[in-house]
């Protein structure tokens, strides 16, 4: 059996590349094409597939192709995908992004049957998520079947990693349920209604929502690294690694997934934020949502790199 389920989102991102942002009313010639897999769900999910960990993907998609290179990428990275379900009512999510010269992006999201799913679908899960170690969500499907799920989970036992994403407020009952809950560094303000520019004042406002019932909150600070606030309010930071961006696309997922794995082994605080660190790096490195994650072959590749560096 699977220790960790991924109940979460599937979309296909459509990245068309332009020179600038059309007017209003304007048709402009872009520069390219791609089609990438994506969707917070099925990214962390993919994160952990790479990582070598057995993995569960809970979702929804569409009758439809894009539903179709959903399951075919899932299944060839090792993701068991015999739980995403597929609609008739509603299309496969998608991302429609534009991203110009200066990597600036406009981008807006038809979520389609990723709301779909509902308390039904998650009833056939229910046996797998009680039998695992470690449920992740994130905000991507349809909030009252989230709330259902921590609901359901919390009940029993299993511990659940909420990355609240995209933001909005959570209730006080709805925190204390949560053992892993991590934002960036943009939803940490949401969470907390505060304006959040420095590391300090993330430790400040995660320290907010661990007095409000979140054991672990853990901040992702972009190229900043990352801050774990434990519920013994005890912090431990992780600088970044420096590497040649290109595309920031998936960072927080790949952080997220290699941060589960990094819980499921029982490594210690620092040892975790480490690998998330390097997953992160190494994914804002390549373009693209899926096909940046990196490999633990990769992973381990760099890391032999580092210490080079490092002797
Ligand atoms: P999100 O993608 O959710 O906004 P972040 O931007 O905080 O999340 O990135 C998640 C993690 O990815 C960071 O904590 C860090 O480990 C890594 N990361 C992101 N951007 C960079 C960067 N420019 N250089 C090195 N690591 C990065």
């Amino acid at each position: 059996m699977n220790k960790i389920v991924v109940l979460g989102s599937f979309m296909m991102d459509l990245v068309t590349k332009v020179e600038r942002l059309p007017k209003n009313g304007e048709t402009l010639v872009g520069h390219s094409f791609t089609q990438n897999a994506g969707g917070k769900g099925a990214n962390q999910a993919a994160t952990i597939a790479k990582l070598g960990k057995p993995v569960t993907f809970a979702g929804m998609v569409g009758n439809d192709d894009f539903g179709l290179e959903a399951k075919k990428v899932l299944d060839s990275l090792g993701v068991s995908t015999d739980n995403l379900e597929v609609t008739n009512t509603s299309a496969t999510g998608i991302g429609n992004v534009m991203v110009d010269k200066e990597g600036m992006n406009r981008i807006v999201i038809i979520p389609g049957a990723n709301l779909v799913y509902s308390a039904n679908e998650f009833e056939r899960i229910k046996e797998i998520v009680r039998s695992s170690e470690l449920l992740i969500l994130q905000l991507e499907m349809d909030f009252e079947l989230t709330k259902q799920a921590i609901d359901f989970a919390h009940g029993n036992g299993v511990k659940i990693l909420l990355n609240p994403a995209p933001a909005r407020t959570l209730s006080k009952d709805l925190l204390k349920k949560i053992d892993y809950l991590t934002p960036n560094e943009t939803e940490l303000g949401i969470l907390t209604n505060q304006s959040i520019q420095t590391t300090e004042e993330a430790i400040q406002a995660a320290r907010l929502l661990v007095e409000e019932g979140v054991k672990n909150v853990i901040v992702t600070l972009g190229e900043n690294g990352a801050v774990w606030i434990d519920e013994s309010g005890s912090i431990t930071k992780m600088k970044a690694f420096s590497v040649d961006a290109v595309d920031t696309v998936a960072a927080g997922d790949s952080f997220n997934g290699a941060l589960a794995c990094g819980i499921i082994d029982d490594l210690d605080k620092e040892e975790i934020l480490k690998t998330a660190n390097q997953v992160g790096a190494l994914t804002v490195t390549k373009a693209g949502a899926i096909q940046a994650l990196p490999t633990i072959d990769e992973l381990e590749e760099f890391r032999q790199a580092i210490n080079r560096i490092e002797v």
